[in-house]
């Protein structure tokens, strides 16, 4: 039997959860909210404001659409509140296995028997979050990307027993919101494309932290060959530095390669809350960050 996804939980409403919410509601969902920070949405809308402004992506949806959407949310005051009736809940809350694990489990406590469950961890494989619940049948990872810059992929991963109705129910989800689903057959740490996107930040930091190369001609470097509007270091302040930080500990608590282990300097920096983009300083200094400036690209 199909299984139909009509309502749409989102908990943790910061950088991505705001994204996949308003999406969701975009494309016809009921979509329902719950941050325990309630200036959670207006502090995202800013810094979608920040990130179109300094890219040369199309924005795919406009900041009045944004608010248009985010009125039809419902704001739940509490998860179970958020949750109730939900055919799929999703969750965006920081990169942390511990508290993952605790939401989890209160998802699978207040959401109906039959919701599927999904995070949106950037580094965590579904495997290690679905004991907190009892269907680990319905737990799988969707993996988005920046969909404020039309970055439409979505790494779709299952965990140890999910079945081949859930993942296809969840990709069919990804398609109907206007995504492309990319599979992951076997689980990998990084699912997909993002541990491509991995590799990139791994040698990126490594050679501007050991003083070997001026982030700079990094970025600059990427922007002449690759056409982007961004080089790895931009990239990462809009992401947020301390989630890139949080992504990098994951890979090195499971390879416990010190090649793997985030660099000192990008730790201080986040200690000093210089976080990128939402912070207004990170590597570069927003709202007008240098790459955007012309002389960046002079030769
Ligand atoms: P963020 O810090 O912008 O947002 C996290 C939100 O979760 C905050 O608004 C916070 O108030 C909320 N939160 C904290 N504890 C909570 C709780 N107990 N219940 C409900 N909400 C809670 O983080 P983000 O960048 O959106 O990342 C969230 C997740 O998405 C992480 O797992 C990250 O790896 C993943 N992700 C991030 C990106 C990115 O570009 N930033 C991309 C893909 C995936």
């Amino acid at each position: 039997m199909k299984i139909e996804i009509r309502k749409v939980a989102v908990i943790g409403t910061g950088t991505l959860g705001t994204q996949i919410a308003i999406h969701s509601s975009f494309h016809g969902y009921e979509v329902s909210a719950y941050d325990p920070d309630v200036k959670a949405f207006q502090k995202v809308l800013e810094m979608i404001r920040v990130r179109v402004a300094n890219s040369n992506r199309e924005p795919t949806l406009s900041l009045e659409e944004i608010q248009n959407q985010a009125r039809k949310i419902r704001w739940g005051k509490s998860l179970e509140e958020a949750v109730r009736g939900a055919d799929l809940v999703i969750e965006a809350i920081p990169e942390d296995l511990a508290l993952k694990q605790m939401i989890f489990k209160q998802m699978e406590k207040y959401s109906p028997e039959k919701a599927i469950l999904a995070t949106n961890s950037s580094s965590i494989p579904v495997s290690r979050i679905e004991n907190a619940t009892k269907r680990p049948e319905k737990c799988l990872n969707l993996h988005f990307y920046s969909l404020d810059l039309g970055r439409n992929i979505v790494d779709v991963m299952g965990g140890t027993k999910t079945t081949p109705e859930i993942i296809e129910a969840g990709k069919e989800w990804v398609r109907s919101i206007g995504c492309i689903p990319l599979s992951v057959n076997k689980e990998l740490l990084g699912f997909c494309f993002n541990r491509v996107w991995r590799a990139v930040k791994r040698e990126t930091l490594h050679m501007w932290a050991g003083g070997y190369v001026d982030f700079r001609d990094i970025d600059r470097g990427w922007m002449v060959w690759t056409g982007m509007s961004q080089g790895p270091f931009g990239v990462m302040d809009a992401v947020g530095l301390d989630v890139v930080y949080g992504i990098e500990m994951v890979y090195y608590d499971e390879s416990k390669d010190p090649k793997d282990y985030p660099p000192e300097p990008l730790k201080a920096m986040v200690d000093r809350n210089e976080l990128g983009v939402k912070t207004g300083q990170g590597f570069y200094t927003y709202p007008n960050p240098e790459y955007r400036k012309p002389e960046f690209l002079k030769a």
